[in-house]
């Protein structure tokens, strides 16, 4: 944990401290080393929230981004426990950063919890998920140029594979050094054979949601309204082989 209550209010890791978890209001220690980020830990091996994952750098920095309000809430869910979002915005949108593997199960009832949630998804934790999603782009379909939508097959990737089904966004961060790399948002279509990509800028994903206009719903209505059109718009031109009825001449032609 970042913050934790010391003296009645919520407070960063310094040496020597100690305070109160928020969840569970046990005791807890400042843990302020070398080698970890300083962060808060309970004393003893107890771990109240089981969705908590130990703090990476990646994930100070991403939490950092956002007022330290936002930071760390404690939200009570619907199973009756009490969890921390990563943060949680003045607009209530929960982001939760992954950086390990998480199951199925698990994020779906995360999603099943907060109303409204994104994942930021660290892109570079394993060796080969970026090398893997820029092959899946590169021999995906791209649906529209502007904003870019890329249609990617998810056995194409491991991280896509993991992650194509979620019901909320997902946006996985490649870091930002190279100009591709930045941050893809998945598309939540709910569909396991195929995935949709768009680029996202960081900078714009913290910009929407400190101005307050993160809405990406009309943008996800759009794709799947262009999509449905052109899948039926496919179906039209198809035509079967053995047709129950005499095919017109004009169209026979064509085909
Ligand atoms: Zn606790």
């Amino acid at each position: 944990m970042k913050l934790t209550i010391v003296d009645g209010r919520r407070q960063e890791a310094l040496p020597g401290l100690s305070g109160e978890c928020p969840v569970c209001e046990a005791t807890t220690i400042a843990k302020c080393g070398e080698k970890n980020i300083w962060h808060w830990a309970h004393k003893g091996k107890r771990q109240c929230d089981h969705w908590w994952e130990n703090e990476t750098e990646w994930h100070r920095n991403w939490k950092n981004h956002f007022p330290v309000e936002w930071q760390e809430v404690v939200r009570w869910a619907n199973d009756g426990e009490k969890h921390i979002a990563d943060v949680k915005t003045d607009q209530d949108w929960v982001i939760e950063f992954q950086h390990s593997y998480i199951r199925p199960d698990e994020r779906r009832s995360r999603a099943a919890i907060y109303e409204n949630m994104v994942w930021v998804v660290d892109g570079l934790r394993r060796k080969n998920d970026l090398k893997q999603f820029m092959e899946a782009l590169r021999g995906g379909i791209q649906i529209i140029q502007k904003p870019l939508l890329v249609k990617v097959h998810p056995l194409d990737c491991r991280l896509v594979e993991e992650w194509c089904t979620s019901p909320v966004p997902v946006f996985f961060d490649f870091g930002d050094e190279i100009q591709l790399h930045g941050l893809w948002l998945l598309v939540p279509m709910g569909l396991d054979h195929t995935a949709y990509f768009t680029l996202v800028g960081k900078e714009n994903f913290i910009g929407w949601h400190c101005k307050g206009i993160f809405n990406p719903q009309p943008f996800f209505d759009q794709i799947k309204l262009y999509e449905q059109k052109r899948v039926q718009s496919e179906k039209a031109r198809y035509v079967p082989h053995r047709m129950p009825y005499r095919i017109p001449q004009r169209s026979r032609r064509r085909f």
